[in-house]
């Protein structure tokens, strides 16, 4: 078995930035990612049979991550692509390789750079065909050049509802409307953001060019509005969205519809807290980051020894913190396995700590401005799937959630959360329920409980075909 001083789950700008610095600092590094090319959510490359003749053209994030990518080329850090982690167990990670190979790799010390999910939100219509997530449609354009339709809405809440749009416009994409949960900032928030500018002008600045190329392609933001159903028979034809009160809950009355062939739903994201959790690392809840997050010390490391985690998927805070945080905890594994000195730690890690102060001041009055309320959780109808895996309504799951304050009650009476996506898409929309239902904190919810795999695998993958019990096979002759 191969064994690894760190093995690094996810080739995203955390995980790269990580791998790149341990292996510069003479570890021996292995990074997997379960994609076939690096540079996760927001580096994403064009997808393999595509040459690109000119960067430069694909945008500044593509050439961020192409600088990125090389630095990790560049050091001596072992890269598995196509390989998905399934699970983590007596310190070695569990793989599936991308010739099919079920391995174990050892490792002295995990670090787990998952990043996170589009957040899905539940309202009628949302399973028809048309309806994408927001990160869907910029992974159609990002790696296959495709569009997703041809007269695009965007409903959303956050600083990446007008990146998406803009991205996708820039791509050729006809943005037929685009609406905005959050109340068009006021003079406090502006004055909140404002404060927090210092260490973070180059997202002022893109933000400056999205809304720049908004304006002059003639795309209207409506602010305070929030979808209520995509509507159509075999696919979207039109959507429908309203005005909203403080709590995002739509108003009767102020319902506007307009026809449309795709509906990109971007309202944040979830971490990707799976494998966090198969280990049993210690979790919290913080609504500003995604929900239930990862518990992490200053550098990193979590509840459990040799474990640390980075990036969005220990609490959503954007790639830059991911890159930093990356960083840090780099350096403090090469510090525990002796690769520096306690001096070169500290050293090296408080100007990069000294940005992620920066970074996280600002991240934090992005959040205020645009923290998710509960009316996104109260949009659904009796009709509405709650489980799209499973095909299970609202009207199902209700007398349950009448008797139960606990979600995997629902899961086992209901089948809710069992599918494909084991939880990713209802499982927060059911807590919500549960929260309401019984006056409940929605962070107090517990949520599944992530076993071996951590992601959908065939059986023919993770079979040992050596192993052969006679009485359940035929004689053929
Ligand atoms: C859909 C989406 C689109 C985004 N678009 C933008 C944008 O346009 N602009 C912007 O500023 N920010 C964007 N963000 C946010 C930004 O991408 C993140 O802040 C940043 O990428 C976080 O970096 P990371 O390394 O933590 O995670 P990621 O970049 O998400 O990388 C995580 C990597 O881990 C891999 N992985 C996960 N689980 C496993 C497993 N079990 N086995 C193997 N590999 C695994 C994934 O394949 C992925 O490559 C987006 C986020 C999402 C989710």
């Amino acid at each position: 078995m191969q064994e690894f001083d760190l093995v690094v789950i996810g080739g995203g700008p955390a995980g790269i930035a990580a791998a790149t610095a341990a292996s510069n600092h003479n570890l021996n590094v292995l990074l997997i990612d379960e994609r076939s090319t690096l540079g996760g959510q927001i580096y994403k490359r064009v997808g393999p049979g595509f040459e690109v003749k000119d960067s430069i053209k694909l945008g500044a994030d593509y050439l961020r991550g192409e600088i990125l990518i090389k630095s990790l080329s560049k050091s001596n850090a072992e890269i598995m692509l196509e390989t998905t982690v399934l699970s983590v167990e007596d310190s070695q990670v569990i793989v599936v390789t991308a010739d099919n190979k079920y391995d174990s790799i050892k490792y002295k010390k995990l670090l787990i750079t998952p990043g996170a999910y589009d957040r899905p939100v539940v309202f009628p219509g949302w399973t028809l065909p048309g309806v994408i997530t927001a990160g869907a449609a910029q992974s159609l354009v990002k790696t296959q050049r495709v569009l997703p339709g041809s007269r695009i809405f965007f409903a959303g809440s956050g600083p990446l509802a007008l990146a998406f749009p803009a991205q996708l416009s820039k791509m050729g994409a006809n943005i037929v409307g685009i609406i905005e949960a959050a109340p068009r900032p006021g003079f406090v928030k502006i004055f909140r953001i404002a404060r927090s500018l210092r260490g973070n002008l180059d997202l002022i600045r893109d933000a400056f060019f999205y809304q720049f190329h908004l304006v002059k392609s003639r795309i209207r933001i409506q602010y305070g509005r929030i979808i209520v159903s995509a509507n159509g028979t075999d696919r979207l034809e039109s959507i429908t969205y309203a005005r909203v009160d403080k709590n995002w809950r739509p108003i009767s009355g102020t319902e506007k519809t307009v026809p449309a062939d795709t509906l990109c739903i971007g309202y944040g994201f979830f971490p990707s807290v799976e494998l966090f959790k198969i280990l049993n690392c210690e979790m919290s809840y913080d609504e500003s980051r995604g929900g239930t997050v990862v518990q992490l010390d200053e550098w990193g490391s979590t509840s459990l020894p040799n474990v640390f985690g980075a990036g969005d998927g220990t609490g959503v805070s954007g790639s830059y913190v991911a890159i930093l945080n990356g960083q840090i905890a780099a350096l403090r594994i090469a510090y525990e396995l002796d690769k520096i000195s306690e001096k070169t730690l500290f050293n090296l890690s408080k100007s990069i700590r000294k940005e992620v102060n920066l970074r996280k001041k600002f991240q934090k009055a992005i959040n205020h401005a645009y923290a998710v309320k509960s009316g996104i959780y109260q949009l659904a109808s009796s009709e509405t799937i709650i489980c799209r895996c499973e095909s299970i309504p609202l009207k199902d799951l209700l007398p349950i959630i009448e008797s139960t304050s606990d979600f995997s009650v629902v899961k086992a009476y209901s089948r809710c959360g069992m599918g494909l996506c084991q939880g990713r898409n209802c499982q927060r929309q059911v807590s919500a329920l549960i929260a309401a239902k019984h006056g409940l904190d929605l962070g107090k919810i517990p949520g599944t409980t992530p076993r071996f795999p951590a992601k959908p695998v065939l059986l023919g993958q993770i079979a040992d075909s050596s192993i052969r019990d006679e009485k359940y096979f035929i004689d053929e002759q």
